[in-house]
């Protein structure tokens, strides 16, 4: 069974001056896979002091050094991903197919585009008779969660490092290993000494304690509503500046004008991208918003799309026992509030070995119910039907969270104009789009600030404005 007793600091593995052990569970299995001793309030203190000597007193570490640097982290990477998606796979579950492709080739095409980004980046920029200079904003707290631990966590990571700005890394308690290979492979890729330290342990303790340090310049945060707010509120005694990529109920919204052959599609995509890392992804499509004439063809389609995803084959389980009483939870509710179970069981039964539990498809799902509303992140597809483009806005608009959202229209010029009113940070029209360039993040309630590509480098980025004497 894997151990890990050791934290990363100063670019050294040293023992931690936290005592606790965690028993890390495969949720595959529901059995006990590594140990990992804690870091505590005390670490923090270390970590921060590590990263903030190298902010303050460099040596510098030249930009050209850095996209060496994150193109030779991602060549390591890439070297270890099976290594990588087997650890995800035990962490929190992943099929070994989404693991390779998605857990570990998401990250990797990311790492990619934030060294292409950074090589064309300039830093300086002339403003009438000023120079706009952008300088790395200093130390940076990376706290992540565990739906997508390489991913979350690289990119904050890459985006920091291509900024120039040293990372202490919090990953999600449950979730570590991950953590652990990733700086091992910056470590192989020459990231130097103080610019990535690693804290394995308690958000409660260490999350808190990083956004309320004063030697911290930065939080990027990535998980729930919940916590995100209580970031901010440790970030306020010291004005931090903090970035949040929170959860999302993102409508994937059908208009009136598909024919059938291109309306099936666009339901398959949708639920296939509700369901998919078992609907543990903050963007996902958890609600599909449908004409009402076509209640029925898309009830019958979402049920046929979500047959297809078995538990235990090309489904994983939940991540974590908490999880899974999580999205037992909201099911219950949504039935007594009155949706409609159109495919799946919503009252489960606890597996007796790990947290599968398989798709469930509810119609009739009004804003009203908790489960129009509230995000699951479980394999769960909520139904609303609407009375044309402007019911379907209001539709897609009625929560509290703005952060992905799909169009499928037969008409592209109509498709993008419901697009542009959508209050989210990202809308896919007539398909999904990987695009990394593209920046990702929520409007409302689903964060502050964009990550990927340019407009996830400059989140780490201060403005200064340095200014010629006055003429005259
Ligand atoms: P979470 O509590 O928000 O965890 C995310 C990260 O924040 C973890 O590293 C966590 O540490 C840390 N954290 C916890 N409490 C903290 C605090 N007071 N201050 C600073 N950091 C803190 O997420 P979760 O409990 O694992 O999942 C809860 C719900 O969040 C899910 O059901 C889902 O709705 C949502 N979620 C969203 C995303 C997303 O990508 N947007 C990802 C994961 C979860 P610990 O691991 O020690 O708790
Ligand atoms: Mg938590």
């Amino acid at each position: 069974m894997e151990t890990r007793d050791r934290i990363h600091i100063d670019g050294e593995w040293v023992e931690p001056h936290g005592e606790e052990r965690l028993e890390l569970v495969d949720p595959r299995t529901g059995e006990v896979h590594a140990t990992v001793r804690l870091a505590d309030a005390t670490d923090v203190d270390r970590a921060v002091a590590g990263a903030r000597r190298v902010a303050d007193h460099g040596p510098a570490w030249p930009v050209a050094a850095r996209v060496a640097a994150l193109r030779a982290l991602h060549d390591r990477i890439s070297e270890r991903a099976d290594l990588f998606a087997d650890t995800m796979s035990a962490e929190m579950g992943s099929p070994a197919a989404f693991a390779r492709q998605v857990q570990v080739g998401m990250p990797l095409a990311t790492l990619a585009t934030t060294a292409d980004v950074l090589e064309g980046y300039a830093f300086d920029e002339p403003l009438g008779d000023s120079t706009i200079a952008r300088e790395p904003i200093g130390v940076v707290a990376a706290i992540t969660p565990w739906n997508f631990p390489l991913h979350q966590a690289l990119a904050k990571v890459g985006a920091a490092l291509a900024a120039g700005c040293p990372v202490v890394l919090k990953p999600a308690e449950t979730t570590p290993l991950t953590a652990y290979l990733l700086v091992e492979a910056a470590r192989d890729a020459g990231v130097p000494a103080g610019w990535l330290q690693l804290l394995p342990g308690r958000g409660s303790v260490l999350g808190s304690a990083l956004a309320q340090h004063p030697d911290v310049d930065m939080v990027s945060f990535t998980g729930s509503t919940a916590v995100g707010r209580s970031i901010q509120r440790d970030a306020a005694g010291t004005i931090k500046r903090v970035a949040l990529e929170l959860g999302g109920k993102s409508p994937s919204v059908l208009l009136d004008d598909l024919d059938d052959e291109a309306f099936a599609r666009a339901v398959r995509t949708s639920v296939g991208f509700g369901l998919m890392n078992t609907g543990q992804t903050c963007a996902a499509w958890t609600r599909l918003v449908v004409p009402e004439e076509r209640y029925d063809d898309a009830v019958a389609l979402a049920s046929e799309t979500a047959r297809a995803f078995v538990p235990g084959e090309n489904l994983g389980p939940l991540a974590s026992e908490v999880q899974w009483d999580r999205v037992a939870g909201h099911l219950a509710r949504a039935v007594e509030e009155g949706a409609e179970v159109v495919h799946g069981d919503p009252a489960p039964a606890r597996p007796e070995r790990g947290f599968h539990l398989g798709p469930v498809v509810l119609g009739r799902v009004t804003p009203e119910m908790a489960i129009g509303r509230e995000e699951v992140f479980g394999p769960v597809v909520a139904i609303q039907t609407h009375g044309g483009d402007d019911d379907a806005v209001r539709l897609a608009n009625a929560t509290d969270y703005g952060l992905s959202a799909g169009v499928f229209g037969a008409d592209p010029d109509r498709a993008f104009a419901v697009a542009r009113r959508i209050r989210s940070g990202t809308v896919h029209v007539n398909g999904i789009n990987g695009n990394k360039l593209a920046p990702f993040g929520g409007y409302k309630q689903s964060g502050l600030g964009r990550e990927y590509g340019r407009f996830g480098l400059e989140e780490f980025l201060e403005i200064k404005s340095i200014q010629p004497p006055p003429r005259g």
